[in-house]
């Protein structure tokens, strides 16, 4: 086995990763803890700092984000994940994950650190601009609603589209697919889980309702 002294990269890990300012062990708990890292917490620990995933990533490509330090930060528990804006950059494409030689998942562990992130209130503005949709959820069993996007698509694709969109409920009843919203009782079911999950309260929060939220 090599000497670690004679490893030339031994000194490159020495000098750019001891460093770690500030270490939350509640970070990496949540990580490991996450049902969605299940297949993923081996890799997690097993990091080779390779760097594929960020050579594979489209928000490193034109952002400051880099998925191989967000893997080495929060394997340190580095607190400072919890304050950084970019890894709202990525947009789950999992191109990291399905490249990982250690079958790690930044996509994942970008998705715990938001988390915290919306709970400490730091995240809150990254997805405030989402809080009507969700809403929308709740209140009718899906989250866009196609007929505000219409007139813009409408202007983009022409006349025979908007012809078609305004017989859109008839052909649909013809084709037997009944209107574009659920029906009310999987509404019903959705609210259900909604309520039983807190969705209020974290909605309030989000929308800066809440009093004193911190966390939600
Ligand atoms: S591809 Fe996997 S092993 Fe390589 S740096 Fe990224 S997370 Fe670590
Ligand atoms: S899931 Fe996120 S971190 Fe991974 S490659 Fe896609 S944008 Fe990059």
């Amino acid at each position: 086995m090599t000497d670690r002294k004679e490893n030339p990269y031994a000194q490159v890990a020495d000098d750019t990763f001891a460093a770690t300012p500030r270490r939350d062990p509640e970070l990496v708990r949540r990580i490991l803890e996450d049902p969605r890292m299940y297949d993923h917490k081996d890799g997690f620990q097993s990091c080779i700092q390779c760097g594929i995933c960020t050579s594979g990533c489209p928000a490193a490509r034109f952002t400051d984000f880099s998925p191989r330090e967000t893997a080495r930060r929060a394997l340190d528990g580095d607190a400072t994940l919890l304050e950084d804006d970019t890894v709202w950059y990525c947009y789950y494409c999992y191109t990291c994950q399905s490249r990982c030689p250690r079958h790690n998942s930044v996509a994942v562990i970008n998705q715990v650190v938001r988390g915290m992130q919306v709970e400490s209130g730091r995240g809150r503005p990254h997805v405030a601009m989402f809080a009507d949709w969700c809403n929308n959820f709740y209140e009718q069993g899906m989250g866009g609603d196609p007929h505000l996007m219409f007139p813009a698509i409408g202007e983009a694709w022409g006349p025979k589209w908007r012809d078609h969109m305004d017989h859109l409920l008839e052909v649909r009843a013809e084709l037997g697919l009944g209107d574009l919203f659920p029906p009310e009782a999987a509404v019903r079911e959705v609210q259900t889980i909604f309520e039983a999950t807190g969705f209020k309260t974290r909605l309030a929060a989000v929308r800066g309702e809440a009093a004193g939220a911190g966390g939600i």
